[in-house]
């Protein structure tokens, strides 16, 4: 069945910008796109063949998603593990596979997981209860971070804890679900690798990008960014034990912290493409979404080298309203996700500003 020939259907989970990039992406290579995705008129449901319009556990629409599709893929790692199970009950190939999207999705089994790897984190310990959080403050050292185990994103469902005194405040402003709590990461940069692994184990690693935050949403990552060889060398070993220790299909966000001595933690993973990885689709022959595409299609994975430096910035809330002046600026490339109604904060497009290398 694999590589998938052009004409086949390759179903998303998702109908986000995300899944819109990696539709557009699909179709450039001759496939159909099925979504899936809870709302109407969502952004990737309007550059697909079909969208099925239900909840992602919704038997029917699951029922008919696995018909559709060849194969079936997400853009999003909070897809109910109860969806996945049920595709392939029907039948259906789905990739990246289960367990990446379990360990993605619980903070502790994630960081248990790059750890038994050899890929280094914080530390870190699990904690249900404000005595827990209060014992695993004073093990791992204060400050430190409480996040909820599951389904934080953007820097949600976090606080600091600036004492042990402050833990059960803290477990409160959390809204008293199971955390985990986080050593402190005294980082000099936030750096995150874009990754893919083909169906042959075959592994494709992208360069470095910087990325800068703002209110917890990413607002810039500069790519490649400023690396010494043995950066590079470490973060595509820390690529190759996080994709071989998932048997991973597909491509993978792996957010980095870079110390003062030079040593890289990882941060987070997110199992799909992933919005510090927007700059390849115009610094790099091959993008991000069609690399994914080759990876679950079963295709050769594509080059990954830089072929100049892009600098991507996200567009939010009505920044995306300036598109007549990103359209005017020469050597910037806009990229709109068609949503309807722009709340502040809200992911609206990018614009990659392109410059030679060096
Ligand atoms: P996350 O939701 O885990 O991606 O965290 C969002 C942002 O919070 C990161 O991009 C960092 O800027 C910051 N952050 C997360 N975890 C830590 C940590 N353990 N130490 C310091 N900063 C952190």
């Amino acid at each position: 069945m694999f590589p998938l020939p052009p004409g086949s259907t390759i179903g998303i989970l998702g109908g986000g910008q995300l899944g819109r990039m990696l539709a557009l992406a699909a179709a450039r290579l001759g496939f159909d796109v099925v979504i899936l995705e809870p709302e109407e008129d969502s952004p990737a449901s309007r550059v697909a063949r079909a969208t099925i319009v239900g909840a992602y556990d919704d038997p029917r629409a699951l029922e008919r998603l696995a018909k559709a599709a060849d194969v079936v893929t997400y853009e999003f790692e909070n897809v109910p593990a109860a969806a996945v199970e049920r595709l392939l009950e029907l039948g259906a190939q789905v990739a990246p596979n289960a367990r990446a999207l379990a360990v993605a999705q619980d903070r502790v089994d994630e960081k248990t997981f790059l750890n038994s790897v050899g890929a280094h984190t914080v530390a870190f310990a699990a904690a249900d209860s404000a005595v827990d959080v209060e014992a695993a403050a004073v093990q791992v050292g204060t400050p430190c971070l409480l996040k909820t185990r599951r389904e934080g994103y953007d820097g949600k469902g976090q606080t600091w804890i600036e004492s042990a005194a402050d833990a059960a405040a803290a477990f409160q402003r959390i809204g008293g679900k199971p955390a985990i709590v986080e050593a402190r990461a005294d980082f000099v940069r936030e750096l995150s690798v874009i990754a893919a692994r083909g169906r042959d184990g075959e592994h494709a690693v992208y360069p470095l990008g910087e990325n800068h935050h703002e209110g917890g949403i990413l607002r810039r990552t500069s790519a490649p960014a400023r690396a010494s060889e043995a950066l590079l060398e470490q973060a595509e070993r820390i690529a190759a034990q996080i994709l071989g220790g998932l048997d991973y299909v597909g491509v993978i966000g792996i957010e980095l912290f870079e110390l003062a001595d030079g040593s890289l933690l990882v941060n987070e993973i997110a199992p799909r493409v992933h919005n510090t990885g927007h700059w390849t689709q115009d610094g790099c022959a091959v993008d991000q979404f069609e690399q994914h595409i080759r990876a679950v299609g079963g295709w050769p994975l594509g080059p990954t080298g830089a072929t100049c430096h892009v600098e991507m910035t996200n567009l939010l809330g009505d920044e995306a309203d300036g598109w007549p002046a990103y359209a005017a600026e020469p050597n910037a490339h806009l990229h709109l996700y068609g949503k309807r109604g722009a709340k502040p904060a809200r992911k609206m497009g990018h614009v990659n500003r392109v410059r030679p290398l060096g």
